[in-house]
């Protein structure tokens, strides 16, 4: 078995095609090589090895790649001509994780591997420059020292215990960069550096290359498991078994003076979309100095210099002398780049995220692989490729990432109440979006308010979690490429960054902007499509869709088989639904319709009442009012099917649990308070899920079965004589065997003709039921043969078929995550494997007796992309969602379709 695969020198052992056996940053520089790209000689270690590190544990799987590793080492120095530990010309390496997507920042890196007292005489000798190998050296034993051996801050208020020292010899120094530093105080940090470890961790410093490498090799497998990174699978469903390859790599140094640098690029805009070259990078520094916001970096292209200065509020004059453009100061270099990244684009027609180094001049590509982007950047950039010819329509479908869409869907600020609003500061528009919160300092700390934005001096992976709950992200340091920057992007998170006027005090929990002074709870609004900073609340407004939008949507809707329907109530989500593209209403639970005002009041007097008649008075008195609002309902879905369900929630939903509003509901229906205490205790059941509820409550009051029939049917009718046509479909919930539906559809279809009758005219209709009792999935072809069509009830046939409660299953399931018994949530994610089997044998059964028989599905997972995909492969006739998921469902229906 082949654990380690070489590449550089124009030549590799792999390709792109190798991405789930190198990872995706190993498969491409496998791939850039073979291209001819100069990419700095290395070799990767297999993702399968972490999966057998996992299992067989360190010293087994070191023992593994013993010989294919020296092997490979042996090559990288014959490849660089320098040997590893030399005092004369030491091989240093960098060691990166790289998993088959790319999960930024979440895994560990060592730079600069292979530095000792040895090597740093031979890097001395190598390079005649003294500064720069000592600042390697230090550079290599803070890295080490973090990532490897765990050294930090010992609380979260504290600074980070390296910076510490490194501003104290500033500070001793009286400087104010760490470029004014010299080789002496270097190589006094460098000692310092190791004594802080050695006290940290109770061991000696290992100045033993080989202890460096295995030591750095088996962090980054370790790193696979670290919290943030199984957050981040969770977040993203990428599968444990994946793991993580290690990518080894010899030095190439943006640290080796004016002529030297470090940059990472976009061959397009990651933020619009737009088709320009841009990115950023600095000058005597390496890689992590561009991404980690701690100095602020400069443009890539002339162009992108000048949109930044004015963003910035940077004149013209300071732009040129202090954040030149590479294209400006290393125009050779800067061709060559440009010339790369379209070459890199054409071959992976995707839009490339690029890091790069240059040493002394001369130019290395370290990573290439595709941007992460925004929605409107993922659409834009697809139809713009699609339209000049570069993808076909497939592609341009293959390349949306259906959940992305929702971030377009989502309101933005009102164009009025922004103009009124104060701004307190700009920074860097780094990703999209209007965001309004509370002030939290501490990612750990994001949940403490409903509404909250994240304000750091710079964000790091450990704050993914934290960024995930916020609302929008702040932070006074980073450019476009920094850590907060790309991954809320990713995540389609608001995010404003490198808003440099912010001063933020950890300790005190105190922002201060000018003379304005925030404290932890203060509301600000964040704009991250300007990257203005706004105080207090900020009034949002509907999104506005672009044409491209539209574009993505029609070639969706050539493509796809699946219908896609809304679950919708009110006029307003009916009306979503329709902008949205719905074709028809999969689900109108008629409950929600029953919370308010006057429709409460007489469904509890329906429920307060002793005797049948005092049942029925009430629901008389209910049935104006629900059929106006289901007239509403039909209405706005002209022409369209709406599946309208008959009354589903246990009664005891629609009643008070605490005294206060119990004598309030006492007073509003002239009782006493006693009685509706009695009440409760009467509805009270050991598992209301599994209680009195669905079909059982229509069985037990027919009453309501009939109000709810003759208020849809005298809806459908009166709309009729307007005009106006309509589909109801009536859909008995939560059926368990064939007699339960016989009985309601005897029922409904009474008192439909009985209506009919009376209005002397009829209409079409339909009477289907839920399927979402697993014993309903097994007798479906008995089902069938009384149901006009199934709705497949996902969350209920969930949380029936695998016996976990809906309500409770928050308290255990994030455990069974962490322990890995769930991939994950099945409540959003169907368990195809499971429940799914349900479904399957269902559909079959069902069109055993009819083959044309109507399919759709209406839990949670009808706006879930890979539970799409499962609908269309066993034929369901459309998904159901909210209306906020259908061009989703559309995009994911297409996609499955392809
Ligand atoms: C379901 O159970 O999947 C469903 C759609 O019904 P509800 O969520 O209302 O129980
Ligand atoms: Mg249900």
């Amino acid at each position: 078995k082949v654990r380690v695969y070489n590449f550089g020198n124009g030549t590799s052992d792999g390709s792109s095609a190798m991405k789930n056996l190198l990872g995706s940053k190993g498969a491409n520089l496998a791939e850039m090589s073979n291209l001819g790209i100069p990419v700095p000689p290395g070799f990767t270690i297999t993702t399968e090895t972490c999966s057998e590190y996992n299992q067989l544990g360190k010293d087994k799987v070191v023992s593994l790649l013993m010989t294919e590793v020296k092997l490979a080492i042996a090559t990288v120095e014959k490849r660089m001509g320098t040997t590893f530990g030399s005092a004369e010309n030491p091989c240093l390496l960098s060691v990166r994780s790289g998993s088959r997507v790319s999960m930024p920042g979440m895994m560990d890196t060592v730079l600069n591997l292979g530095m000792n007292d040895n090597s740093v005489a031979g890097l001395i000798a190598k390079t005649g420059n003294n500064r720069f190998a000592w600042d390697t050296y230090r550079r290599f034993v803070q890295m080490f020292g973090g990532v490897v051996l765990g050294v930090g801050a010992i609380s979260k208020e504290d600074q980070n215990p390296f910076e510490e020292i490194i501003e104290k010899f500033k500070k001793d120094k009286g400087v104010e960069l760490d470029t004014e530093l010299d080789a002496e105080d270097l190589k006094r940090m460098v000692s310092d550096f190791k004594a802080l470890c050695e006290v940290q961790t109770g061991a000696k410093f290992p100045d033993d290359p080989w202890d460096q490498l295995w030591a750095s090799i088996t962090a980054v497998f370790d790193s696979w498991m670290n919290p943030r990174a199984v957050y981040y699978r969770v977040m993203h469903q990428i599968p444990e078994e994946w793991g993580t390859a290690v990518n080894v790599q010899a030095m190439v140094f943006g640290n080796m003076g004016e002529t030297s640098g470090s940059g990472v690029a976009f061959t397009r805009d990651a933020s619009t979309g737009e088709n320009i070259f841009n990115g950023e990078y600095l000058i005597n520094a390496q890689g992590e100095d561009v991404v980690s916001g701690i100095r602020t970096p400069q443009q890539i292209s002339l162009q992108g210099s000048k949109k930044w200065a004015t963003l910035a509020g940077v004149s013209e004059e300071n732009r040129k002398t202090q954040y030149p453009s590479l294209e400006e100061l290393l125009p050779n270099t800067f061709k060559e780049l440009n010339t790369t990244q379209a070459i890199l684009e054409t071959h992976y027609n995707d839009m490339q995220d690029l890091e790069f180094t240059i040493q002394e001049g001369k130019f290395w590509m370290l990573q290439t692989r595709n941007g992460k982007r925004t929605a409107a950047a993922m659409v834009k950039i697809a139809v713009d490729m699609l339209t000049i010819g570069m993808i076909d329509e497939k592609q341009a479908l293959l390349m949306q990432e259906p959940s992305k869409l929702e971030e377009l869907l989502h309101p933005v600020f009102d164009s009025e109440a922004i103009k009124n609003a104060k701004v307190l500061a700009k920074g860097l528009p780094a990703s999209p979006g209007a965001a309004t919160g509370q002030i939290v300092f501490f990612a750990d700390e994001a949940h403490k308010y409903t509404d909250s934005i994240l304000v750091r001096i710079e964000t790091s992976p450990e704050d993914l979690e934290g960024m995930n709950i916020a609302k929008g992200i702040l932070t006074a340091r980073g450019g476009m490429t920094s850590h907060a920057a790309v991954v809320a992007r990713g995540m389609g998170k608001c995010c404003v960054s490198g808003a440099e006027k912010i001063n933020i005090n950890y300790k005190t929990r105190v922002m201060t902007i000018g003379s304005h002074v925030f404290n932890e709870g203060d509301w600000i609004s964040l704009n991250g499509t300007t990257g203005e900073v706004y105080e207090g609340k900020i009034k949002n407004k509907d999104a506005e869709l672009s044409a491209d939008f539209d574009t993505i949507m029609n070639l969706a809707d050539k493509y796809r088989t699946l219908g896609v329907r809304a679950n919708a109530e009110t006029q307003r989500e009916c009306q979503n639904a329709i902008k949205f593209g719905a074709e028809g209403i999969g689900l109108c639970r008629t409950e929600h319709m029953f919370f308010e005002g006057e429709r409460l009041a007489r469904i509890r007097e329906m429920i307060l009442s002793t005797d049948e008649a005092g049942r029925r008075e009430a629901l008389n008195k209910l049935l104006p009012i629900h059929r106006n609002d289901l007239k509403e309902v039909l209405r706005a879905m002209e022409n369209l099917p709406v599946t309208i369900r008959l009354l589903d929630p246990p009664l005891h939903e629609f009643i008070p649990h605490d005294l206060e509003n119990q004598k309030e509901m006492a007073l509003e229906m002239n009782v006493s308070v006693e009685t509706i205490i009695q009440k409760v205790d009467n509805l009270k059941e050991f598992n209301p899920m599994l209680g009195h509820r669905g079909c059982r409550l229509g069985i037990t009051y027919p009453e309501i079965t009939e109000m709810q029939a003759r208020a849809i049917i005298e809806a459908a009718l009166e709309l009729k004589a307007e005009g106006i046509a309509t589909h109801p479909e009536i859909m008995i919930p939560l059926i368990g065997t064939v007699k339960e539906l016989k009985l309601q559809k005897q029922l409904v279809k009474t008192i439909i003709e009985k209506v009919f009758e009376e209005k002397g005219d009829s209409i079409k209709y339909l009477i289907g039921t839920m399927i979402e009792i697993p014993r309903s999935c097994l007798t479906a072809n008995q089902i069938a043969e009384e149901a006009d069509f199934f709705s497949f009830g996902t969350n209920d046939l969930t949380q029936m078929g695998f016996g976990y409660s809906r309500d409770d299953a928050g308290k255990f399931l994030p455990i069974y995550i962490e322990k890995g018994i769930l991939k994950v949530d099945p409540f959003q994610v169907l368990d195809q494997e499971g429940i799914g089997q349900l479904i399957e044998i269902a559909t079959v059964k069902g069109r055993s007796f009819d083959p044309a028989l109507k399919i759709g599905i209406c839990g949670e997972h009808g706006g879930d992309p890979s539970s799409i995909e499962f609908c269309h492969r066993i034929g369901m006739d459309y998904v159901s969602c909210s209306p906020f998921r259908i061009p989703i469902a559309r995009l994911a229906a297409a996609q499955a379709a392809i």
